[in-house]
């Protein structure tokens, strides 16, 4: 296709910009304020100094641009690129807010917020989660107009904040509040380990605090409280030896799901219920000297998109309760699980024009790089995304992206040129053929 090709060589044409450009953001270490642990007001503007930065580029593409923030500090840029015609509308978005760094020790390759250039790859933290995304969606504008390809639909970029804990009321949700709606939206969350794979869903995910009460007594007393002939409970019980009892039957249920819970569009044994914060310790004395009597626990549970979040929560609460009804501790003292999150997965029918569409472009974009049509092409987003939000506001919404999310959260984080490259022409091929076009003069 000869506007495919042209495409292909505006975008080989801005590569090193882009990548320099992505750099430069990566130099604003936009980490999202919102963490426990994270020192709100040392970070706190970081977003906001992003959206301007991605703002200054929309305008420099002509766009009508606008910032815009619902918390102080964490703007949000939009930048409309208005079509001539009335063709179909396309909102590409991304988030612009980054995870902390973890250990530093750890970033052996470059420095977190440094955005080293190497020939291959751009490192740094938010290479792959997800500035490479929404650099790469800027950039197919920049290289639709180099192209000299005129889009009849409206054209609108997104760079968001407050994805990462989950605040899409701050970002994405206020854009939609704002009424910002297109007739579709590709999100550009990290598709790999599936390179550059189409995201028609992504995964369910909740969040659960389970709280267990022991009796506390001196830890001398140990002995007493757990063998026979003992004083036993009416002494003391060990509210962490009880949170670990349900933890393994909790981790048991996890493994009978990666039999019972399947997708077609997602690795088997995807769908899990993992721990990732445990506290235990004696109530107002985080020493050993007691025998504890507080536990608590926090799980992110990741259920298939199929599955509604209300199934999900019964079951684990059904679950959790049948396990303490076989200790009698806990049948009195019956553990507390509290709901703290609940983002539902996203889920698009793959046979919609949109996922059709993009699988096009996606072909057209890596005609010649076999390594990029390696099949399946659909893959199941690994995590939580906001597709789900364009969804809910009814705008058909899909995800792909440059990078890979084994690389997001760690230490090293980097994204591939090439795919940054590829991204950036299937974004402007798909917008050129979704939105509709015609053909000025240009000079190249
Ligand atoms: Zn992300």
């Amino acid at each position: 296709m000869h506007e495919a090709e042209r495409i292909r060589d505006a975008v080989a044409q801005i590569g090193d910009e882009l990548a320099e450009t992505l750099a430069a953001a990566i130099r604003i270490p936009s980490i999202n304020p919102a963490y426990p642990g994270v020192d709100r007001e040392s970070v706190l503007g970081g977003e906001g100094e992003m959206a301007r930065f991605m703002a200054g580029i929309y305008e420099d593409l002509s766009c009508e641009t606008t910032l815009f923030h619902v918390e102080e500090g964490r703007d949000n840029a939009i930048g409309y690129f208005r079509g001539y015609g009335d063709g179909r509308s396309l909102i590409l978005n991304g988030h612009h807010d980054v995870v902390p760094v973890g250990d530093p020790s750890l970033w052996t390759e470059a420095e977190p917020f440094e955005g080293k250039v190497d020939p291959d790859r751009v490192w740094g933290r938010g290479a792959s989660d997800m500035k490479g995304g929404i650099v790469a969606q800027t950039y197919a504008l920049k290289a639709l107009q180099l192209a000299g390809i005129r889009l009849r639909g409206d054209l609108i970029l997104e760079s968001v904040s407050a994805e990462e804990t989950g605040q899409y009321r701050l970002g994405t949700g206020a854009a939609i509040e704002r009424g910002v709606r297109a007739d579709a939206a590709i999100v550009a969350e990290p598709s790999g380990p599936a390179l550059l794979a189409v995201g028609p869903c992504s995964t369910g995910l909740l969040v659960f605090r389970m709280q267990v009460t022991g009796r506390a007594t001196h830890a001398g007393m140990r002995g007493s409280t757990i063998y026979p002939g003992g004083d036993g409970y009416d002494l003391g019980v060990s509210a962490i030896d009880k949170g670990l009892l349900l933890m393994d039957g909790i981790s048991r249920l996890e493994n009978q799901w990666s039999r019972s819970k399947r997708h077609p569009f997602f690795p088997p044994g995807h769908f899990t219920i993992m721990p990732g914060v445990i506290e235990g310790a004696p109530v107002g004395a985080r020493i050993p000297y007691y025998v504890p009597d507080s536990f608590a626990v926090e799980y992110v549970v990741w259920y298939p998109p199929s599955e509604e979040p209300e199934a999900i929560k019964q079951e684990i609460e059904g679950f959790v309760d049948a396990l303490a009804r076989t200790d009698d501790w806990l049948i009195a003292h019956p553990p507390a699980i509290t709901w703290v999150k609940d983002t539902p997965g996203a889920s698009l029918d793959p046979a919609h024009p949109l996922c059709q569409e993009l699988l096009e472009a996606h072909t057209l974009a890596a005609r010649n790089k076999p390594e990029y049509l390696v099949e399946p092409r659909i893959q199941g987003f690994l995590g939580a995304e906001e597709t789900i939000r364009f969804q809910q506001a009814g705008i058909p919404a899909i995800n792909y992206g440059p990078g890979d999310i084994r690389l997001a959260h760690a230490a090293n984080e980097h994204v591939m040129r090439d795919e940054l490259v590829t991204a950036c022409t299937t974004y402007a091929i798909f917008a050129m053929r979704w939105c509709g076009f015609d053909m000025v003069k240009t000079t190249i």
